[in-house]
């Protein structure tokens, strides 16, 4: 699975930033993949169209959180993973 290459249109999830004093937790959020960035390395780097609860809002040459444990707080924020199985 790590190995599977995003591309425009796919769903993934963008975690949020929280806050310092924890008021917002780091959250996973849905994402459409809005462009792949062509790098030589191919390392994953996406824009995408996150879906909040209260809005949307798009963001470009979004990194890839590396595969490891699944949930939020185990992905930094600003980086986009493959939805967790559930
Ligand atoms: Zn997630």
């Amino acid at each position: 699975m790590s190995e599977q290459q995003p591309s425009v249109g796919r769903i993934v999830h963008y975690v949020s930033y929280g806050t310092p004093g924890g008021e917002y937790k780091s959250e996973c959020r849905a994402a459409i993949v809005t462009e792949v960035t062509e790098h030589p390395d191919a390392d994953g780097t996406v824009g995408l169209c996150v879906l909040n609860p209260t809005g949307q809002f798009f963001n470009r040459n979004v990194a890839h959180a590396q595969d490891k444990a699944a949930g939020a707080s185990d992905h930094p924020g600003g980086t986009w993973h493959w939805p967790e199985r559930v």
